[in-house]
């Protein structure tokens, strides 16, 4: 029986070369700030991105609301899109950290436009919560690892700045979306106030997400990630991985591209399958004729050894990674020949 794993990118297991990195991590205790490798994994992302400091975290859920907290205050609001990870999937915790409000807008498979925002941007009066943050996600998870044009993204830095108002990214899946755009992270670290950058889905690090800012923002990120029980002491162990992902895992993404547009194609052979959406980097979401239950479909095929995600009643997400070889595309085309709905 096959294992097809195609729930999600996270499932990934280190490469024997990402352990031996790991097995031989200088380390030491990282709440003294004294864990070499992790402060080495924190410098080399802030340089690749134009931040002068950043902040390894236990995970990105973590390292977005330790942002969210830090920009965002009881009484004010985060304007984000109605799909995005900080709103649907991290246990409701704008409220319950930043008690923040929220103004969720509708994008474009979870992007929004400067339009959008400047029409919620609430006006100085005693009624309205206090603008403060805009959040966005790129790739957007829930828009099918859609990617946002940097065009956009500028025009809704500006608006940021005009109405004093911080910007953070859920860059979950950020190096996904450059290594189709080939813009560099650079172009991207020069328009946010932070950005969440995560090391174990795609990089194929057991765990991690390092969040960048100026010193003063990382410094306040700190104290919030210890309030957190997020300060860790040996963390060089991970970090070491983080640094192997980021050094032999970014480009081998347009692989998992390439595979996902594959499946995409296969998929969309199937008559129980009416639509696939746009694929631009590693996620394909196939939407169900209705007759049929994402959650039946999906039961059936792991019966057969290809495990996928229900995503909405009538949608299955896959997820293409650094675990899915070719060889694995090759027996997903055999399992579907067995499929019977
Ligand atoms: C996975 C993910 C996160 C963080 O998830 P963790 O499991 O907490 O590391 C954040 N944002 C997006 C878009 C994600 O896909």
């Amino acid at each position: 029986m096959y294992n097809l794993e195609l729930r999600s990118d996270t499932f990934t297991k280190p490469t024997p070369a990402m352990l031996d990195a790991m097995m031989n991590a200088n380390v030491g205790d990282d709440v003294f700030e004294e864990d070499e490798t992790t402060k080495s994994l924190e410098r080399k992302c802030a340089a690749m991105f134009g931040y002068e400091d950043a902040l390894l975290c236990l995970s990105g859920t973590m390292a977005n609301q330790i942002a969210i907290t830090a920009h965002a205050k009881a009484g004010e609001e985060v304007i984000c899109d109605a799909l995005s990870h900080i709103y649907l999937y991290e246990g409701g915790g704008i409220m319950a950290n930043a008690h923040a409000s929220v103004s969720l807008l509708q994008g474009n498979r979870g992007r929004l436009t400067a339009s959008l925002i400047e029409d919620v941007i609430k006006p100085d009066n005693v009624h309205y919560p206090v603008s403060t943050l805009v959040s966005l996600e790129n790739t957007v998870n829930k828009g099918g690892g859609s990617i946002y044009a940097i065009e956009e993204i500028k025009q809704i830095k500006q608006l940021c700045i005009k109405h004093n108002m911080r910007l953070h990214l859920d860059g979950a899946r950020l190096f996904n979306a450059l290594v189709e755009t080939k813009e560099s992270p650079l172009e991207h670290g020069a328009l946010f106030d932070s950005i969440t950058i995560c090391l174990s889905k795609g990089l194929g690090a057991p765990m991690g997400t390092v969040l960048l800012g100026n010193s003063a923002f990382i410094h306040q990120a700190r104290r919030i990630r210890k309030r957190f029980g997020g300060g860790w002491r040996q963390s060089g162990y991970i970090a070491a991985a983080g640094i192997y992902a980021l050094d032999h895992h970014i480009d081998r993404l347009a692989d998992d591209h390439r595979r996902a547009h594959e499946l995409g194609t296969l998929f969309s052979e199937l008559n129980i399958v009416t639509e696939i959406l746009p694929i631009e980097t590693n996620i394909v979401i196939i939407r169900l004729d209705p007759k049929f239950l994402a959650n039946d479909i999906v039961d059936q095929w792991s019966r057969l050894g290809l495990k996928t995600s229900p995503f909405g009643k009538h949608q299955i997400r896959l997820v293409t990674h650094l675990d899915f070889s070719d060889n694995d595309l090759a027996k997903v085309r055999q399992v579907l020949t067995q499929f019977q709905p």
